[in-house]
């Protein structure tokens, strides 16, 4: 590995930066920030939603790496805008015999999911630094981000 050139990165993020976003395919978001390798800690799941486990990584990430500023981005033309909560858990236990005992947490705004996970972060009583916490919602049409 005689190319590999981050050899040299630290553990800790080197902008002290959490972003918490969904696992949708079109956002790079090293790209989408302007950030570089050993910049930040990236949190994905289904929605960029606010649950246990991310609340989990985000406690690791303030207490142990030295993260202080957390940013949560939300997109429009998400997938969990286009189901049935109810109809996709009925349909998964018809198929499989067991009721989910997880929310998918389907949204139809991006912008109100966003300040629902803000508030949820602000909520928790684990996550230690709250003072800088912002949402953005990444308009995939554009390739804008809007600042919620
Ligand atoms: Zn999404």
């Amino acid at each position: 590995m005689a190319q590999f050139s981050d050899h040299d990165l630290a553990l800790r993020p080197a902008r002290h930066l959490a972003i918490v976003t969904c696992m949708d395919s079109r956002m790079d978001i090293f790209q989408m920030l302007g950030l570089d390798h050993g910049d930040a800690h990236i949190i994905r799941n289904a929605g960029g939603v606010v649950t246990d486990d991310v609340i989990r990584s985000l406690v690791l990430s303030q207490r142990q790496m030295g993260t202080r500023e957390v940013i949560l981005v939300h997109h429009t033309n998400c997938g969990l805008q286009a189901i049935n909560e109810a109809e996709f858990k009925a349909e998964l236990e018809h198929e499989v015999g067991i009721k989910p005992w997880w929310a998918l947490e389907c949204f139809t705004d991006p912008y109100t999911d966003t300040r629902q996970s803000i508030n949820r972060l602000r909520q928790s009583p684990f996550v230690p630094f709250k003072e800088h916490i912002r949402g953005f919602v990444y308009d995939v049409a554009d390739g804008r981000l809007h600042e919620v």
